[in-house]
């Protein structure tokens, strides 16, 4: 049994997850997916909250399996992961969105982009040295690549965290704290990273509407960001109600369906063009 997901790819059920037979299939065809061109990225605006303007855009992997079709990041990262390729399909989506940056600057738009790092790709002694060649090699300016590392993978190994993130700070680049408020991370353990963004996770922006709590959460984590100089985004917003209080809290930049679906690169040049009055 499938359905559609909400991005247009297909989520298997359990059933499906308890299928090793599937899984090690899946897992052997993971490994070749990069190379045989099945990987792909989708890009979702992220939208000032005053003003409207987009300042940057989040990719977002997909997988567009010969059979199965679009197959979503949460049901492959974790092969990925469990089975040791994350290093080549990561350095795939380093390199994709430095080729896209690229290409996008010739056709005159210079737009930020956010990737994405896993937990295990942050053990990478030299992942600051892979992203410095590939933007080296792409000639884009260090500052307009993000990097997106959730809460819960920068706490998993706090020293190798601390040095891939000072090494990338060191060339420039700017990183971000994902998925915030569903971590345990320490205060005052946030305040050596060198991060420039917070992300409030989708589960509070999903209840700012009907709970009290995850407004104060909120308000409380704009506060904390901005007295520690760093940028809030908030993600998964889908109504204009969430819109409204994420824009009064003080939210800077908001993300989710109420703007716009992740879409593939050509899509989204014409959804700006849309954009421009
Ligand atoms: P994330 O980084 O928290 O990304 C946000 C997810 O929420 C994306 O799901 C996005 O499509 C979805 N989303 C955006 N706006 C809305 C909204 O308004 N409502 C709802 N319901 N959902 C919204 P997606 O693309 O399936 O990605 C899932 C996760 O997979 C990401 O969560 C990220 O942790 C991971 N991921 C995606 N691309 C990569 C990648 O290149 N590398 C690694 N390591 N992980 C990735
Ligand atoms: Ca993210
Ligand atoms: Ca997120
Ligand atoms: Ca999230």
């Amino acid at each position: 049994a499938k359905r559609a997901g909400g991005n247009g790819y297909t989520l298997f059920e359990s059933r499906m997850d308890a299928d090793a037979h599937a899984q090690l299939s899946l897992q052997a065809e993971l490994r070749h997916a990069a190379e045989r061109g099945e990987l792909m990225l989708y890009y979702q605006p992220k939208i000032a909250g005053r003003g409207g303007q987009i300042h940057s855009v989040e990719a977002l992997l997909r997988w567009r399996h010969p059979r199965r079709g679009l197959i979503g990041p949460a049901e492959f990262i974790p092969l990925a992961e469990r089975f040791g390729f994350i290093a080549q399909v990561g350095q795939w989506v380093v390199e994709e969105t430095c080729r896209q940056m690229h290409e996008w600057s010739a056709q005159g738009v210079h737009i930020r982009v956010a990737i994405n790092l896993s937990a295990q790709q942050l053990r990478d002694a030299d992942l600051a040295g892979k992203i410095g060649r590939a933007i080296r090699c792409y000639d884009i300016a260090p500052d307009r690549l993000l990097c997106e590392i959730t809460e819960s993978a920068a706490m998993e190994d706090v020293e190798s965290t601390q040095r891939v993130f000072d090494g990338l700070a060191r060339i420039g680049i700017f990183l971000s704290i994902d998925d915030f408020g569903t971590g345990f991370s320490s205060l005052g353990y946030l305040r050596r990273l060198p991060a420039k963004q917070l992300k409030i996770d989708r589960s509070f922006v999903q209840d700012l509407e009907t709970s009290p709590d995850a407004r104060a959460i909120v308000d409380a984590v704009v506060q904390l960001a901005h007295a520690l100089g760093l940028k809030v985004v908030a993600e998964g917003v889908e109504t204009e109600a969430q819109r409204a209080i994420l824009v009064a809290l003080g939210s800077d930049e908001l993300q989710g369906y109420l703007f716009a679906r992740p879409m593939p690169a050509m899509d989204l040049l014409d959804w700006m063009l849309d954009r421009t009055p």
